[in-house]
């Protein structure tokens, strides 16, 4: 077993050496521009971009024709959010969106809301889950489109997807999922689904960074985009741009091995995924499960443990790389968005830790890491006063913290 162990796929993947492997011809002897339509260089790159939007269609059931390529999913949010605002503003500009989205959705929101289109930002229940009731009642006449992600990249919760998208159908309106977290770990059927738009990025499912994709509907209804970058006209006018033929190939690439190995991997995953956090509950109390136990990715699991500080804890399972949700480890200075919208209070939203296992995790790895993770929380709370009034009973809210004076 090698140090540190990796349990970050939620923030990325290494790139699965199949993928690799199938991309290499592209960067020497295959080098052709696809869009060069006078020799078989630009032949050979347009068939295997022709292959690759296969492959991608084939694993969220779409058709080839709809899928348009990115530089990844901040790319194709951007594209969607803003490409529909601007093509249906004589329609409505009202978006529907969620609290807990990905900072690309809600940054293009924010953008879009200074430029005079309004926006609602509903919250999650507390976990972490968008009802379609709560999509209803906050529709209105002039509203577009609605954005509300499929798998959470935090606490790894499922919205109700295809029952977001019928409504979204019955009423006229446009509807954006998120689907970077989902595409390649849960089952995704734009048509079943009822998704009208949907990215995704090679770089979450074992393909290499910087290529993604962008699902637009062309049939029932015919979604239209104002593209944001313009130059030769390239996917149909939607994105133009050489086309990055050695990553989309390795995103084909992925797409087809994550359909192939689907309902191996999340069986493989869940149980793994259960196994760390039964050995966790099981050593330790009060460890908080943050996300819907039910509607979960397989690969995720999000913990709190009060009565320990963030920081300390992340110091000592220093050979293991998670995510938190304490401010500590982030570039901005607020607890996670995500935990905040639901509900989780600052004190557990400080211990939170993000487990994120994926396919090349081991049984050995996740013990080494639940060994950690136990050892670790139990020395901090034998130092927390707090830990030994929670374990008498104490109830810490009701304690009155004002020195006499
Ligand atoms: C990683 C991620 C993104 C951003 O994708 P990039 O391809 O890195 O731009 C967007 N949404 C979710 C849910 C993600 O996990």
């Amino acid at each position: 077993m090698n140090l540190p162990i990796y349990l970050d796929y939620q923030a990325t993947t290494p790139v699965d050496p199949r993928v690799l492997e199938a991309m290499m011809p592209f960067f020497t002897n295959a080098f052709g521009n696809a869009a060069s339509r006078n020799h078989s260089f630009g032949w050979s790159a347009e068939g295997a971009v022709q292959q690759a939007r296969e492959d991608i269609a084939s694993l969220i059931g779409a058709s080839p024709k709809e899928i348009v390529f990115t530089s990844g999913s901040t790319e194709g949010i951007n594209l969607a959010i803003k490409g529909v605002a601007e093509m249906y503003a004589s329609k409505g500009k009202h978006i529907i969106t969620s609290q807990a989205e990905h900072k690309a959705v809600l940054d293009t929101c924010k953008h879009l809301e200074k430029l005079g289109h309004p926006v609602t930002y509903l919250v999650p229940d507390s976990t972490g889950r968008i009802s379609v009731e709560a999509v209803a009642e906050a529709m209105r006449e002039d509203t577009v489109l609605v954005t509300v992600m499929w798998a959470n990249n935090e606490v790894g919760t499922l919205n109700p997807i295809r029952e977001i998208g019928a409504l979204c159908h019955e009423k006229g309106v446009l509807f954006f999922t998120d689907g970077t977290q989902a595409c390649g770990k849960v089952p995704v059927d734009v048509e079943a689904d009822n998704v009208d738009l949907m990215c995704l990025s090679a770089h979450k499912i074992y393909g290499p960074k910087g290529v993604g994709c962008l699902y637009v509907r062309r049939r029932k209804p015919r979604v239209r985009l104002v593209a944001q970058i313009d130059g030769g006209g390239h996917e149909r006018g939607m994105r133009s741009g050489t086309l990055n033929v050695p990553g989309i190939v390795g995103l084909g690439k992925a797409c087809a091995i994550c359909r192939d190995e689907l309902d191996e991997s999340m069986q493989r995953l869940g149980s793994l995924r259960d196994h760390l956090e039964a050995r966790i509950t099981s050593e330790l109390d009060f460890v908080h499960l943050n996300g819907n136990k039910e509607h979960r990715l397989p690969g995720n699991s999000n913990l709190s443990f009060p009565y320990v500080e963030g920081e300390s804890l992340l110091m000592g399972i220093s050979d293991i790389a998670v995510s938190s949700g304490s401010a500590c480890t982030s570039a901005s200075l607020e607890p996670s968005h995500v935990l905040r919208s639901m509900q989780v209070g600052d004190d557990l939203a400080h211990s939170s830790i993000r487990f994120g296992i994926g396919r090349f995790t081991t049984k050995e790895e996740v013990d080494y890491a639940a060994d950690k993770v136990i050892e670790a929380v139990r020395r901090l709370r034998a130092m927390s006063p707090l830990y030994e009034m929670a374990q008498e009973g104490i109830d810490l809210a009701s304690v009155n913290w004002q020195a006499e004076h």
